[in-house]
């Protein structure tokens, strides 16, 4: 959710002479860059994260921010040096809050990389169930130019000398059909777009064929991947510590075994609600019902991976 929406939505009419000096300061914020570390940044793009990487080649993207926030993207990247040129794109996945300026970054030259299923999914309309309606395939010009199934890596030069390993690696079906992580393994810094979501609602975007268990089972991969002092970006948020990213997934894992459960007993996302699927958890959820709905279609479109002890 973009903040300055939410102040124009909630203030629009009542407050416009207010308006003006709060939206201001709301962009200051949202253009604010979080330095992780003297090469890598997180940028702001429209709500969701956008990781920079400054490289001796140019700028690692890692996402590129929602449609329609491109301007003050590439302002705060220029910011970083280089002009804001831009190398290479990683997609985490297909989501326009992630891929919404592909195609500035792409006609000034940059190599977009993503998961086979990113660009399949941007590359065909598609249908929206939560609205009820067809979504338009991505102009041609947005799709990954680069795709990959399992795992890659590369090794980019660091501006001061040295180098930077770039590894990244398919999470199947745990927020979408092509999410992936990049992990800056020099660096210690690991992007995993929306599998980790510590602010909004944990999302299953069950049509691609997103469900609960693989998304348990993405966040598992994950902890194998990075350590103790691993920082992770999620899609939107703050930067996570090792220590948060484990709770999420214990989170997560208490709300798969709660799910099953209730799979198991034949019920729906209303009875899952009223069973207390996301009761007695270390956060709430904004809107339960959306969640549940999602995860209870995942879970039919999963059922022979249910754990054998059926009653
Ligand atoms: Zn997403």
């Amino acid at each position: 959710m973009d903040r300055r929406h939410v102040l124009k939505g909630g203030m629009a009419g009542v407050l416009t002479l207010w308006a003006s000096p709060l939206l201001q300061a709301g962009q200051r914020a949202d253009n604010a860059v979080r330095k992780l570390t003297d090469t890598i940044a997180v940028l702001d793009g429209g709500g969701s994260n956008v990781v920079a990487l400054t490289s001796a080649e140019g700028l690692v993207l890692v996402d590129t921010g929602a449609p329609k926030s491109g301007d003050r993207l590439l302002a705060a990247l220029k910011g970083l040096g280089g002009n804001g040129k831009v190398h290479t794109v990683f997609n985490t996945h297909y989501h326009p809050a992630q891929t919404g300026n592909n195609e500035a970054f792409a006609s000034a030259g940059a190599k977009i990389v993503a998961h086979d299923r990113t660009r399949q999914w941007m590359s065909v309309d598609h249908w929206l169930p939560d609205q009820d309606r067809y979504e338009k395939a991505r102009p041609k010009a947005a799709w990954p130019t680069e795709v990959f199934f399992n795992t890659g890596s590369q090794k980019i030069g660091a501006p001061k000398g040295g180098t930077e390993q770039i590894d990244y690696g398919y999470l199947m079906v745990a927020h979408t059909a092509g999410d992936i992580y990049v992990h800056f393994k020099d660096s210690n810094v690991l992007a995993v777009g929306d599998v980790a979501s510590p602010v909004i609602d944990p999302e299953l975007d069950w049509i691609t064929g997103a469900w609960i268990g693989g998304r348990v089972s993405a966040m598992d991969a994950l902890l194998k991947i990075g350590n103790e002092q691993t920082r992770v970006v999620p899609g939107s948020g703050p930067v996570m510590t090792w220590a948060e990213f484990k709770a999420e997934r214990e989170l997560m894992e208490t709300v798969r075994q709660r799910l099953f459960k209730q799979i198991r007993q034949g019920d729906g996302p209303q009875d899952m609600v009223d069973g207390g699927v996301l009761k007695d958890l270390p956060r709430t959820w904004k809107d339960p019902y959306k969640f549940l709905y999602a995860a209870a279609r995942g879970l039919w479109g999963n059922h022979n991976k249910l754990d054998p002890d059926v009653v």
